[in-house]
Formats: structure tokens, sequence, C-alpha cells
């Protein structure tokens, strides 16, 4: 069902924020073009782009966190599909492979900048890669779409705590810790629907009993000194506990693609106390659009889960926790109902329906994420 003419007239008047997406994944994979529009596809799909420059338009996207993720070279011995394509091809793939991964990692980030800077509109540039809360916000007041650099998994660092630095030099906001596999740093959930297990890929198992290492605590600390926000996405129960103590408050803490613990129990969704904890240090969590992560039945439409893990997250850390986080080009299922950045007025819709208040949708769709930003990212 099309969104209503009320909700896309308020959709319109939002900051609309994605806490997290991945679009730099498709121009590194495939050379994508970010201000083409791409067909959709469906799930799976390693082909289907949901995050294009057009698409951002239609869904009144105004600021996302365009998630830099380098391949993590545990892929190529647990899934035999990466190992394929890795001989196979291209100089694309083997190069995540390849040397220093910190190394690589910045000319990821490179790479998309470049791809941004060249998506003119009529000549016009309408999104621009923004480098600190100042450029963020000169952005938004012109009317630009701001692309703000995240990196998804500290394996990017190699070894080395200190090079956060470099990281928050380059512009770059926020850090998810961990994501598929043991970095030097964290231990991970296991974040890998079965469906795509039975493909032949992430067998191994994971320990949940594993945390934060040394270098991890020093990792979380240098983060809050130098002002990027700590995410703790993908991060197992004890990492997250040692990652909260860490930064007792002094910092926005963010959970950027979750669900939420009381509607689906998976390690990877925070608990109400982390819920809690999170409210407590001024920080939100992007609700991910994937209804694996948002419930434990099997369901093609999700916007009504949308719409219920909101108000999870409401009731459990008041309306200023509550944001969105799509995880759209991350290799997801996302809900039919909202399969890319195009939909995204659909959410508007139904929080409407769902009986959300017009100030609190407004704080859902973007402000609570832009309030963390600016108390986050940046030195105090
Ligand atoms: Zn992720």
């Amino acid at each position: 069902m099309p969104a209503s003419d009320a909700a896309r007239q308020l959709h319109a008047r939002c900051p609309v924020v994605d806490l997290h997406a991945h679009p730099s994944l498709k121009v590194a994979l495939w050379g994508s073009k970010f201000a083409e529009r791409h067909r959709t596809g469906g799930a799976w799909n390693p082909f289907a782009t949901r995050v294009d420059l057009p698409k951002l338009r239609e869904g009144g996207v105004k600021a996302l966190l365009s998630a830099v993720y380098l391949p993590e070279r545990g892929l190529l011995d647990d899934c035999w599909l990466m190992k394929t394509a890795s001989w196979l091809a291209p100089r694309r793939i083997k190069r995540f492979f390849d040397g220093d991964p910190f190394e690589v990692t910045l000319a990821l980030f490179q790479e998309f900048e470049g791809e941004v800077a060249r998506s003119l509109v009529n000549g016009q540039e309408v999104a621009r890669v923004v480098k600190s809360v100042t450029e963020l916000d000169a952005a938004l007041a012109q009317g630009k779409i701001a692309i703000l650099h995240s990196l998804e998994g500290a394996h990017s660092l190699g070894e080395d705590p200190a090079r956060v630095r470099p990281l928050f030099d380059r512009g770059v906001c926020l850090l998810t810790l961990g994501h598929f596999y043991e970095n030097a740093f964290v231990a991970p959930v296991d974040a890998i629907p079965p469906a795509q297990k039975l493909a032949g890929c992430f067998g191994r198992p994971k320990d949940l009993t594993k945390g934060l290492t040394p270098q991890g605590e020093q990792l979380v600390e240098q983060c809050v000194e130098l002002g990027l926000l700590v995410d703790l996405t993908h991060c197992t129960p004890p990492a997250r506990r040692r990652a909260i103590e860490i930064v007792n408050r002094r910092r926005p803490l963010v959970f950027s693609h979750v669900g939420v613990a009381t509607m689906n129990p998976a390690p990877m969704n925070p608990t109400r106390e982390e819920v809690r904890a999170v409210a407590d240090s001024g920080g939100v969590i992007g609700i991910i659009l994937m209804n694996f992560w948002l419930t434990t039945a099997e369901l093609k439409q999700g916007l009504h889960l949308v719409v219920e893990t909101a108000r999870h997250l409401k009731d459990q850390g008041g309306i200023e926790t509550v944001a969105l986080g799509t995880d759209f080009d991350g290799f997801t299922d996302p809900p039919d109902d909202v399969k890319d950045m195009a939909d995204l007025p659909n959410i508007t819709d139904a929080l409407l329906r769902g009986g959300f208040t017009e100030t609190e949708i407004e704080r859902i769709l973007g402000g609570n994420a832009l309030r963390a930003l600016r108390q986050g990212w940046g030195r105090l």
C-alpha cells in the first residue's frame, strides 16, 4: 500500500537519517554508479542495489551513514562462495585480501568519496561527503544529502587501536567494533541467518563468552576521547557490557542496525537493560530493515514489525532512543513492504497509523540520530 499524502508530507519535512547502509560495497564490488538508478533486486541477490542517489532522493533521505566494510579474510576459508569469487575474479575482489587491511580500507573510503563527488544531477551537486558536524549541518542547511563515513568491523585496523586516529582524521563518524569473525579487539555474535548457512558458508561456531580484548578496551577509550561513535552491533553480550562500562555515559552509545531482544531474543539484539544503557548515554538504536532480526516468525511483510520494534524501544529507553539503520545493500533480506530507500515513506505512514505523533516520528526518522551525532562526533 503506498504511503498516504499526509505521511508523504510529514516524511518530506523530517530530517531522515539512516544510521547504517552499504552503498560503497556495491561500488567496490561491481563498480556500480552511485548516481544511476539500479534494479532493487530480490533478497540475497548480490547485484541488488537498494541505495543509490535517485532512491535516496525519492526516499527523502537527508543524511546517510555509509558503512565501509572490508570483506574479512576469514571468509576465504569459511565461505566457498567468496573463495570461488576470489579465484575467478577479478582484481576487484582479490584486492580486498591483499596487503595491509587498513590501507585497503582507506582506499575503499577514497573510492566511494570519488564516486559521490562524480554523482552530479544535471551538473548539480545533490549529495556530498561530510567530515564533521559543522559540514553536516552546512549540507543539511543547503539541502544536500549528507554522506557520512562509518566503518563496519575493527578488523580493518589490523591489531593497532591507535589507527582509529587516522580514521577520525579521515572524517569517519562511527566505528562498528565487531562483524562476522573475531578480530583483535572483540568477539562477535552470530549474524548469519540459516538460509545463508545452508549454502555452505559461515559454519564456524561463535563463543558468546568472549568479550573485548585489552586492545579492544583501548580502542573504545580512544573512540571516546577522539569523538567517534562506538557502535555495539555484532558484539557479544560481555563485550557490550564492558564497552558500556568504559564509555560510562561520556558519549552516546549506538546500536546502528538491530532489532530488540524483547521481540526476538537473538544475541544480536539489545536487551531491555542495554536499551536503557544506550538511553542513559544519550545514544540511539537503529531499527534494521530485516525481519529475521525483528521477529522469530517467518514473515514477508515487515512494516508492522518496524512499528512494533519502535514501540518496544520507546517503552524501554524513551522515544529519544529510537532511530533507523536499514542495512540496505549489506546482503540482507529486507521486508517486501520496504525494500529500498525509495520505500522509506512507507515507514512514516506505518508509524502514523500505529499511533506515533508527528513529533515522535520526526525523532525516529532522524532527529534522534542527528542529536547523537552532534553529541558524539568530534572532540569534546
Ligand atoms: Zn552489520
